[in-house]
Formats: C-alpha cells, structure tokens, sequence
C-alpha cells in the first residue's frame, strides 16, 4: 500500500497565526485538491494526521469538527475524501504517545497494513513534528511552508 500521510493545519487548510484553526476564515490552501487528486490517481491511500491540542475544551473540539466538515465538503466537491483520519487530542505536556513525532496514532494503521516505505510519504508544515513523525516510521518527508503552495508530488519525487 502507498501512503501519503497529511498534517492539516497549515499544510491542507489555512492556519492563522495563533495557530487555532477555526471555522471562519477557512480555505483550503492553494494547489491542495489538485496535489490529492494526483496522488489519488497514482493509488495512493490518504491519511490525515493531526495533532489538536483540545485541552479538554469544547471551543475547540468543536473548532476542529466544523473545520474537518468544511474541509471534507471541499474535497467532496473534488471528488475527494481521506481514507483514514487520526488525531492526537493532546497537548504536549499531556505526554501522550500519539502526539507527532510520536507515532502511537498509526501504530495500529502500520500493524494492520503493509505500507511501501520507498513510496509513501509524509507531507507536513513543521519539520519537528511531521518530520519527525516520518523519520520515526521510516518514510520520507516533504515539507511545505505554512500556508504555502501545496507540493505537486507527481513531479517532484514520484
Ligand atoms: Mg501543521
Ligand atoms: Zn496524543
């Protein structure tokens, strides 16, 4: 199984700089649905990985659902949808094993699924937490600016 594995926040949908997503004042970042339907077309499976420091608030669950809706509306509208979707809850100091670089949200994924490490990849905004996630499961990582262009992947690696 080929696997491109995606950070949300600022990578997929805009991140405004006190870093909480919210409903309003979402977009999905530019070249986002056309880098996905490439993959998609190229078989890849699509999994979203994403750290939400909730801090047992509700705002914020609640900021992060409508968000996720918006966002699979958009990709629904291109055709689109992620095959897997796992979150880590926690904030860093929770010392949770599923925050990334830590990978206790995929470990189940990775048990149930063989995944082709030369193929896959990890597309995030931060080299610390998403390039480390990669790092940590031995697969590559590309990074992208925040709230930058989405990486055309066909024509930089595949
Ligand atoms: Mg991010
Ligand atoms: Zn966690």
């Amino acid at each position: 199984m080929d696997v491109a594995f995606f950070d949300r926040d600022g990578t997929l949908v805009y991140e405004p700089p006190d870093g909480l997503v919210r409903p309003e004042g979402f977009r999905v970042l530019p070249g986002v649905i056309e880098g996905l339907k490439t993959l998609k077309a190229q078989g890849y499976t699509l999994v979203m990985i994403t750290n939400q420091s909730f801090y047992g608030d509700v705002s914020r669950i609640k900021c992060f659902e409508d968000t996720q809706e918006l966002l699979f509306a958009a990709l629904k509208a291109g055709g689109l949808a992620f095959d897997f979707v796992f979150l880590c809850p926690h904030s860093e100091g929770e010392g949770c094993n599923c925050r990334k670089p830590k990978t206790g949200m995929v470990d189940e994924f990775l048990r149930e699924h063989e995944i082709d490490k030369e193929r896959s990849v990890v597309v995030g905004d931060r080299e610390s937490a998403d390039g480390g996630f990669g790092k940590a499961i031995g697969v590559r990582f590309v990074k992208m600016e925040s709230n930058g262009i989405f990486p055309m992947l066909s024509t930089s690696f595949l």
